[in-house]
């Protein structure tokens, strides 16, 4: 069987770049056994990422025979290229219940787990450049009061502090001291290897063709392996949900857009927090550098489906449109060549493209690295030592679609979280998990159903 580590490609060091201990291209989670795949088991989930694995690991925590097939590497997209930041400030308020478990979640998973996944909980600042913003970030205080979250506005002089700064340049800030963050390198792969050890059967290089169904209802799932029969499955594609489920005849409007991130060489302390302003973001690493990038800085591919869901995703290009860089490109030839009708004992879009790895936008990080060092003067001669990119998949209310599929008994979807799936990632798997066994979810369901796409429900709320 082909080494995992084969699949990627190495993310791109820039010259005189050390080597992070976990670089991008090594995203594999690299002990796993790899043992034949099961022909039965209760439940198949479709996806490595951290909405797959995490699934993966409460159902095999529940004692309930689990079988994941990830195409490529587990979390060799999303999963392994986000900034890991887990985060309740400034959330669509929809999400908050979720988001609150999730990081329940992920304080028990950093002390289950026996390897190190990065957990931080130094808290998250979103800084403020002008009133307007500062305005913004006022206005989200009232969900943080109603859900008793400990997110609170900053002063000038206290911003100043956090930040080890002198000169008030910031309005303020927002900031949640119980935010966290996790080393996304490190963390899915690790909870793979955990979910293993409990029993869940973990298949790399696996790819899932189709579904069978039996009387209406799901029966099993195709691979390129074979088939796996099964009573449930929870289809935690990212960025390739949209795709299948087109081929299984349902219209699910989400698209992908790209971001770039940086990594920097060791440089000097500002603060332990995360630290978010509207023109950089910054991270502090485990190996004393900085993870930066800018939020909301994404190019965006003009594809046929682009164009057949523009109307839905119109409000989100419009709030956008200064940040977009709209292209048209290889991908729209790409995309109309990949019809989501196909033979299942032929290979499929699937395995042609085993890890989405976009080339990261130099330029753009060029200036998300100058704006960093003019906000932040301590970051003055630090590199960036390496970039990658990563292909986000958006929904256009930008939460996720969590549950069953009407038409479709026994087939669960979580996907489409929009740019912050990894902080919420755990608790969609756990909710995952309890459909898939038939419990009542801890979290109310009702706004992330997929059906209300079609029922027309969808709205999307202002940005914090
Ligand atoms: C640059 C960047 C920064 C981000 N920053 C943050 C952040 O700070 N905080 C945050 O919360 N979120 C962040 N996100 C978003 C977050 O990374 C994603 O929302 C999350 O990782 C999505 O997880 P997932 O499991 O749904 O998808 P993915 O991680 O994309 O995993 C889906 C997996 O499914 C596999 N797959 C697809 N089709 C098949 C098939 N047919 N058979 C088998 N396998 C299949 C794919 O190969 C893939 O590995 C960021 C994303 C990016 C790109």
């Amino acid at each position: 069987m082909l080494e995992p580590r084969d699949l990627t490609r190495r993310g791109e060091q820039l010259a005189g770049a050390e080597e992070a201990d976990e670089a991008v291209g090594k995203r594999t989670a690299g002990a796993l056994r790899m043992n034949a795949l099961p022909q039965t088991s209760e439940v198949v989930v479709i996806g490595g990422g951290v909405a797959g694995v995490s699934t993966a690991y409460y159902l095999a925590m529940a004692g309930v025979p689990v079988v994941l097939c990830e195409k490529g590497v587990i979390a060799g997209e999303q999963s392994s290229r986000n900034w890991g930041w887990i985060r309740k400030q400034g959330r669509d308020p929809r999400e908050l219940p979720a988001i609150i478990l999730a990081l329940r979640l992920w304080e028990k998973i950093a002390h289950e787990l026996t390897e190190n996944i990065g957990w931080t909980k130094d808290g998250i600042a979103y800084v403020a450049e002008t009133d307007a913003e500062l305005a913004r970030f006022e206005r989200w205080l009232p969900h943080a009061r109603e859900h008793q979250l400990d997110t609170r506005l900053l002063s000038p002089v206290e911003t100043d502090a956090l930040l080890r700064q002198g000169k008030q340049r910031f309005k303020g800030a927002l900031f949640t001291p119980s935010d966290a963050r996790a080393d996304p390198r490190r963390a899915v792969a690790a909870l793979a290897r955990a979910a293993e050890a409990l029993g869940a059967s973990i298949h790399e290089k696996s790819a899932v063709r189709s579904l069978e169904t039996e009387a209406g209802k799901v029966a099993g799932v195709l691979t390129e392996h074979g088939p796996v029969a099964c009573r449930a499955v929870v289809l935690a594609a990212g960025a390739w949900s949209a795709l299948f489920l087109r081929h299984l005849g349902f219209e699910l409007p989400q698209l992908k857009v790209k971001a770039s991130v940086q990594r920097t060489g060791m440089a000097p302390l500002i603060t332990e927090s995360a630290v978010g302003a509207s023109r950089a973001a910054f991270g502090r690493r485990q190996d004393g550098g900085y993870t930066i990038a800018r939020s909301g800085a994404v190019t965006f591919d003009i594809t046929p489906a682009a164009l057949r869901h523009f109307r839905a995703f119109l409000p989100a290009l419009k709030e956008k449109w200064g940040d977009l860089k709209l292209r048209v490109g290889r991908r729209f030839v790409d995309e109309l060549t990949t019809s989501a009708s196909w033979k299942a004992d032929r290979p499929t879009p699937f395995e042609r493209t085993r890890v989405l790895d976009p080339v990261p936008d130099h330029k753009g990080l060029d200036q998300v690295m100058r704006d960093a060092v003019d906000l932040f003067p301590q970051l003055d001669g630090v590199r960036p030592v390496e970039r990658w990119a990563g292909m986000i998949d958006v929904t256009p209310d930008e939460i996720p679609v969590l549950g069953g599929v009407d038409g479709m008994p026994g087939l669960l979807v979580a996907t489409g979280f929009s740019g912050h799936g990894f902080g919420i990632g755990p608790a969609a798997g756990y909710l995952m998990a309890q459909l898939a066994v038939g419990e009542t979810p801890a979290v109310d369901l009702h706004p992330f159903r997929f059906a209300r796409f079609a029922e027309g429900d969808v709205t999307r709320l202002p940005e914090t």
